[in-house]
């Protein structure tokens, strides 16, 4: 029996680019096996999680996606040690449905819920705590890889250790992940305490943020108009889990409450020219108030995820999309270099928007793919228009002077080379990459466009 295929344009959480595929869409471990055998030989495949990579990661204009969406079973949950077993498409939203009301949140969680276990792995995904915790990788016990030759193996620290530590950061292209054990973090509370210091410009800003670093969580937003005297101002908010004696009293009734899903989303995309030096000012202040202003103690849909409780806001930028320029440099010299990228930026005309500035921790020395290393990140979104791919390649050239690099799981624009510098370590990886799929049977846009694949 062969596996329907669908015909879709599909695209990351930037809508840039977007890609004619062929779809298909597995309900059953069996009929992911079958969609992977059926395209062998000259067709490339690669998996799809819920498509909130930025760029061309989990699109191809050749071959299949095969969406796991649908293979989202739990395996096995031992409330002791908080070891759950689960298929490869199951969310962060699911496992917080299911494991809150339990006492549980995932250990490591990005900025939105709406991503899968496969999708954190081959991202290697780092969260607000990335400096107390670590990427993913951190979490994750052991893996099951769907190869090339068809054979499902085990990957753990122990067991191919090869390939469970290439594929964080992978980016899909050694298999398709089925499954994995991953660690969930007992918890009293799903409250966390929080508080915003408020910083004039960038000296204060790296300051604060280097002197709250032993603080659990801590990411800061930057004004991105501001330049001048000004550059750098913004907004750090930092916290920690709260305790069941920590909440007041009309949250200690509940204390591992769960959201209800958010009844607002932006209806169609917006015409592309909305969003300019205007608009993006007149947003800034509104961002600026809503987190000077704080409150003390907030449910983890607040502090983990603000940015869910706006539905596919990602057509707020238009049909043209956009994309976010991520990069991490090394903490040495940080402070000059964060002012050189910040003035590149904030002078370029680009209409930068959303960010995030944060300190990272060390890097995991296994992993070869992995995106964070210790020093200064900062992620920035720009919408899609002339002039950015050429703004984009001067501040990769900055970044890549500077010992630093960019994330993959955002990227929609570097080029092989500047990649292959960035990433010292890529050539092991493609050692293990020809050991596992000698035939680049897995294989993406993005793949193809960095010379990954
Ligand atoms: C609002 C928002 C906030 C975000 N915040 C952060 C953040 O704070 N930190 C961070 O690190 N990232 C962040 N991200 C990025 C996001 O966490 C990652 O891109 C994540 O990988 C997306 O997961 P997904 O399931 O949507 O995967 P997709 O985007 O569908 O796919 C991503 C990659 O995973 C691969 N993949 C998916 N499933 C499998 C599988 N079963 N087996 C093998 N490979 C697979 C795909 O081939 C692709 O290469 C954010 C994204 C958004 C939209």
């Amino acid at each position: 029996m062969s596996e329907p295929i669908a015909q879709q344009v599909l695209a990351g959480w930037g809508n840039h680019p977007r890609v004619a595929c062929q779809v298909v869409r597995p309900e059953t471990q069996r009929a992911l096996r079958r969609s992977v055998a059926q395209a062998s030989g000259a067709e490339p495949v690669i998996a799809r999680g819920l498509g909130r990579s930025y760029g061309d990661p989990a699109v191809s204009d050749q071959g299949r996606v095969v969406d796991c969406t649908r293979l989202d079973r739990y395996v096995d949950f031992d409330p002791r040690t908080g070891l759950l077993t689960c298929d490869a498409g199951v969310s962060l939203e699911q496992i917080l449905r299911d494991f809150v009301p339990r006492g549980f949140l995932p250990m490591i969680s990005p900025g939105t819920k709406f991503v899968t276990v496969g999708g954190c792995i081959a991202n290697d995904v780092h969260g607000k705590a990335h400096h107390a915790d670590g990427c993913f990788s951190r979490c994750v016990h052991s893996m099951q890889v769907l190869l090339a030759s068809g054979e499902v193996v085990t990957a753990s620290p122990t067991e191919h250790a090869d390939l469970f530590w290439a594929s964080f950061g992978g980016m899909g292209l050694l298999g398709i992940i089925t499954q994995a054990t991953i660690q969930l973090r007992k918890v009293e509370t799903t409250y966390f305490r929080q508080q915003a210091v408020v910083v004039e410009n960038l000296d204060e800003m790296m300051d604060a943020l280097d002197a709250h670093n032993h603080e659990p969580y801590l990411v800061a937003w930057v004004d991105s108009l501001a330049t001048g005297d000004r550059l750098g101002r913004g907004v750090i908010t930092l916290g920690d889990h709260a305790t069941r004696a920590e909440l007041p009293e009309k949250l200690a009734s509940n204390p591992l409450a769960v959201s209800p899903p958010s009844p607002l989303a932006v209806p169609f995309e917006m015409p592309s020219g909305l969003l300019n030096t205007a608009t993006i000012r007149a947003l800034n202040v509104v961002l600026d108030q809503v987190q000077r202003r704080a409150a003390p103690i907030a449910h983890y849909e607040k502090f983990f995820y603000p940015l869910d409780f706006v539905g596919e806001w990602n057509r707020g930028y238009g049909g043209k999309g956009f994309t976010q320029y991520q990069f991490v440099i090394p903490l040495a010299d940080g402070r000059a270099h964060i002012r050189e990228l910040l003035e590149i930026i904030a002078t370029s005309g680009q209409a930068p928007f959303l960010n995030v500035l944060k300190r990272m921790g060390p890097e995991r020395p296994e992993t070869m793919l992995s995106f964070p290393f210790e020093g200064y990140t900062f992620a920035i979104d720009f919408p899609i228009r002339d002039g950015l791919s050429d703004l984009l390649a001067r501040l990769d050239e900055r970044v890549l002077a500077m010992g630093g690099r960019i994330y993959l799981g955002k990227d929609a624009f570097v080029a092989p080379e500047t990649l292959a510098k960035m990433y010292p370590k890529l050539q092991a990886w493609k050692a293990v990459k020809a050991r596992y799929d000698p035939d680049n049977h897995f294989s993406s846009s993005l793949g193809r466009r960095v010379g990954l694949s």
